[in-house]
């Protein structure tokens, strides 16, 4: 009978790699009985699996180690900053035998199946040998890179001669001297064992499918200055990775690599070059991973980089990456593999040029040639952060099928479980920052977590644990956020699951950062538990929500903003507050170019109002739009929204014509609306003179209190008999002085705008009798019919996201051909924020088509 039969445990873990071990240490020290199940016939995961030559780190041995003994971090000193798979193979084993792990693992044990088992809350875990244990939690800490990828090329199994894997190599190593060797793949194992093998092989040929960044790894003694940061204050190193985006503590610049002169850019990364560190391009610049622009600046250095080292042209053009963005996929740090290159027995036949057509007895054959090898080496990678959990049958509650549930992509709550899957926990799952992070100190955060969960259920009384659906489809929403915010999803990289055919295309890791991460999950249980159904003989306790739901570049502009300790506008004199925001304002992106901008004055109701025009760099005479900044009627100017109508007369091809009304406390309620009509009348009278159509098409837009401007222009003119306006675009306008309810309340505080801020803008504009007149709170109006169509804009975490959406109804049921667009996890600035708030994008779209709708302007 196989070991574990009629076993009955607290906790069985899976895998002996860094998380399974450390898991198991700590479910020791709270008292239970846990055993750890594992297919190899030793301890290492990872490290045990790929002894291929060249194998090792490729974040600094200090960094990717463990923290969580002390008296090992003192004993144990690494040879070098990028330590060999032997000697981190070493370490674990170290570990494993100072705390006396073996005793309760496994090895060459496979699991093969669980089954929950609702009556008895408790898992039964299967196994390959035929072994059966019975548990209460059952843990996945199989690895998000163990998975081997299973052979996609015709004519796998064929080859006579001698085949290797780089993730099962053999123990023994493999002598290559004399050999005809190829290599398929030039990801980073490749990339690490093509120069040795190349050492010794009598000629080498690298089947390249796609090349990727790599660049030197310097490795050598851990320098002396990472040993002073490192033995002066371990602890205090340790929390500086624990609260860093990559687990790895550095900093991270907050400049734009677009914002500094091309001499400034180029020697930061010749040092990011020089230092040998994977992470030093990430941090160069703050939007590498989210401008396209500043990526190419990387791309490019790069690129020139493998120019310079490989001397036939063809085949360093080969080797630079041109389908992906700098670090959307895993980049390489190498010693020597472009030089490779150089040697007159290396060649490289780039699989773009000439695809892969089989594998053949003999060798290789692509579509142009055959060739001969004596031994072929496959580098091909894994199935990554999912294909360890789904080669279990895992089997949930009501016989569901992890792997069905999975079928379309990995659902989790926090990466670390998921629906219809009690007391199952995965260690660095799908939706946590695993590969994107320094795993040792991702691991042992889902270790802590874990086990300090399953201690707290113990304290009380409970003896089930589920993540809630409305928990889970929030997390898995704010997990794609993120990567919709950067370049990740533009890549076909195994993070998307695109190494591997018919594997559903999806961001699997969260890119939010190990910080920000972290902060989540001590959240979720600060809050009870947050998104978790607890149940025990006494009680069930559910405490659903969501522990993310503002758009994570609105959750980043707001931390920033916190951080800054500015003072509540509202507390200000209005000169300070002007002085403020127009501060706020100098800083940031400047949005994209148009063809021209003029400043000029027009006539206003009582006197000359500047102006700022945007004309865009398409020849021809074009519509306009007349714009109303924002600033609650006090601040702002014509040219304090710049970034936001830049992007509308590019989206548009618009001329865009930014108007400064008079602002409150110096000229109160009606002075702006006034000055809004005039503007408009005079605009469309003039358009000639502005280089826009002759009498032509005229829509207005305007911004929170330049919303409730342009929505009264719109009220005024109706009245009026024109002029004729195509259509109005109000985004997050001002509708009504009340803010006592709904959004008004609910929004009122940590959202930038607060309800306090709009109370001082009332304040400063109109008289409380004034407030209720429509050319104040448009939504008043007794008659709303014969409007322009319009397209009103709310934000979910907006003080005036009901009064918009009211709006919106209330045109509709006039009869006015009204749509509104809310903004899922935007807050009042969010759309304005042209280049700083990406999620924005789409809005910004819809707001420019609904424009071009208005203008009758066919889209771009
Ligand atoms: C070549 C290479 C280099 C890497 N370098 C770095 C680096 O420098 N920095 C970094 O942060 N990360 C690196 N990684 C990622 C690395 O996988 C993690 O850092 C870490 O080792 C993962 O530890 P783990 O315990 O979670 O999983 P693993 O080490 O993968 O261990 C999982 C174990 O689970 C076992 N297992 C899986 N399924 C079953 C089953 N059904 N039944 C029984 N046993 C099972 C496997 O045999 C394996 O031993 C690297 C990965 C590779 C492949």
């Amino acid at each position: 009978m196989a070991s574990g039969n009629n076993e009955q445990l607290d906790v069985v873990v899976v895998g002996a790699g860094f998380a399974g071990l450390y898991l198991l240490h700590r479910l020791r020290r709270l008292g239970l009985s846990a055993k750890l199940l594992e297919s190899a016939d030793d301890v290492g995961g990872t490290w045990y699996w790929n002894r291929y030559p060249g194998a090792r780190c490729d974040i600094e041995s200090i960094d990717y180690s463990y923290s969580f003994d002390p008296e090992l971090e003192a004993e144990w000193r690494w040879s070098e900053r990028y330590a060999t798979q032997p000697e981190i193979l070493r370490y674990l084993k170290h570990v494993a035998d100072k705390h006396d792990l073996r005793r309760d693992i496994l090895f060459k044990t496979r699991v093969a199946a669980a089954k929950w088992n609702g009556g008895t809350s408790s898992w039964t875990v299967s196994t390959q040998q035929g072994g059966e244990f019975r548990c209460r939690f059952y843990v996945m800490a199989t690895g998000c890179l163990s998975q081997p990828k299973a052979p996609d090329i015709n004519g796998h199994g064929r080859f006579l001669g001698r085949s290797y894997y780089t993730n099962r190599w053999p123990h023994e190593g493999v002598d290559f001297s004399g050999l005809r060797v190829a290599v398929i793949g030039t990801g980073s194992s490749a990339v690490q064992s093509i120069p040795i093998i190349a050492e010794q092989a009598a000629e080498l040929t690298v089947f390249q499918r796609t090349p990727n960044f790599s660049r030197p790894a310097r490795n050598g003694l851990v320098s002396a200055a990472k040993m002073a940061a490192y033995n002066s204050d371990r602890v205090a190193y340790r929390e500086a990775a624990r609260w860093s985006a990559t687990g790895v503590p550095m900093s991270v610049s907050t400049l734009s690599a677009l914002q500094v002169s091309d001499g400034e850019r180029l020697a930061a990364y010749e040092t990011a070059y020089a230092s040998g560190d994977l992470l030093a391009f990430g941090a160069a610049y703050s939007d590498i991973i989210v401008n396209p622009a500043a990526n190419k600046t990387v791309c490019d250095f790069l690129c020139g980089k493998i120019r310079g080292i490989v001397r036939d042209p063809e085949t360093a053009d080969a080797l630079c990456p041109k389908d992906h963005f700098y670090g959307t996929k895993r980049p390489c740090i190498d010693t020597h593999y472009f030089e490779t290159y150089n040697l007159p027995h290396v060649r490289l036949v780039d699989l773009c040029k000439e695809p892969l057509h089989s594998i053949t007895e003999c060798g290789i054959d692509t579509e142009l040639r055959s060739f001969t090898f004596d031994a072929i080496v496959h580098a091909t990678g894994f199935d990554a952060m999912t294909g360890a959990i789904v080669a279990v049958d895992i089997e949930g509650r009501e016989g569901l099928s992890l792997k069905d549930k999975w079928a379309e992509g990995p659902l989790t709550y926090l990466g670390l479980s998921t629906v219809g899957f009690p007391n199952l926990f995965l260690i660095t799952g799908p939706g946590s920052p695993s590969v994107l992070s320094n795993m040792a100190v991702s691991i042992e955060q889902h270790v802590d977590w874990v086990s300090n969960c399953i201690a707290h259920m113990r304290r009380e009384g409970f003896d089930e644990i589920e993540a809630t659906p409305a928990a889970e489809s929030a997390w898995v929403q704010h997990v794609n956020d993120y990567a919709d915010v950067t370049l990740f999803p533009r890549a076909n990289s195994w993070y998307m699951g695109a190494n591997v055919p018919g594997k559903p295309r999806v961001f699997l890791p969260y890119i939010g950062g190990v910080d920000r991460y972290r902060k989540a999950c001590e959240e979720v249980v600060d809050r009870g538990y947050l998104g978790f159904t607890f149940k025990g003989a006494r009680e069930t306790r559910c405490n659903d929500g969501a522990i993310r739901r503002v758009q994570p570049d609105v959750a980043v502009l707001l931390e920033t903003i916190e951080a800054l300790k500015l003072p509540a506008v509202e507390t200000l004199s209005v000169v300070a507050a002007r002085a403020l925001s127009g501060a706020m304002g100098a800083g940031r992106p400047p949005g994209p170019d148009v063809g021209e901008i003029i400043d000029g004055v027009l006539p206003g109701a009582a006197g000359e109002l500047p102006y700022r025009l945007y004309r865009p760099k398409t020849p021809g005479r074009k519509p306009v739009v007349c714009y109303f900044h924002g600033g609650g009627w006090v601040l702002g100017a014509a040219d304090s929204d710049d970034p936001f109508c830049r992007d509308l007369c590019v989206r548009t091809d618009a001329i865009v014509v930014s108007v400064g009304y008079r602002h409150a406390p110096e000229d109160r309620f009606p002075a702006a609306a006034l000055d809004a009509f005039a503007a408009v009348k005079w605009i469309a009278a003039h358009a000639a003179g502005l280089g826009a159509e002759p009498a032509g098409r005229l829509a207005v837009c305007g911004w929170s209190a330049g919303g409730n401007l342009a929505a009264v222009a719109c009220q005024l003119a109706r009245g009026a008999g024109g002029p004729h306006i195509a259509g109005q675009v109000l985004v997050n306008p001002v509708t009504d002085w009340d803010l006592t309810h709904g959004s008004g309340v609910e929004n009122a505080e940590g959202y930038l705008l607060t309800r306090a801020l709009m109370q001082w803008f009332w304040d400063h504009y109109a008289d409380v009798p004034d407030r209720a007149d429509p050319r104040a709170s448009p939504l008043r109006a007794k008659d709303l019919s014969g409007l322009p169509p319009a397209l009103i804009v709310t934000s979910e975490f907006d003080p005036l996201r009901d009064q918009g959406a009211a709006y919106a109804d209330a045109l509709a049921a006039a009869g006015v051909a009204s749509r509104h667009l809310p903004c899922r996890g935007h807050i009042h600035t969010s759309l304005v924020a042209v280049d700083v708030i990406i999620s924005g994008e789409a809005a910004r779209a819809e707001i420019a088509a609904a424009l071009r709708g208005f203008l009758g302007t066919a889209p771009t």
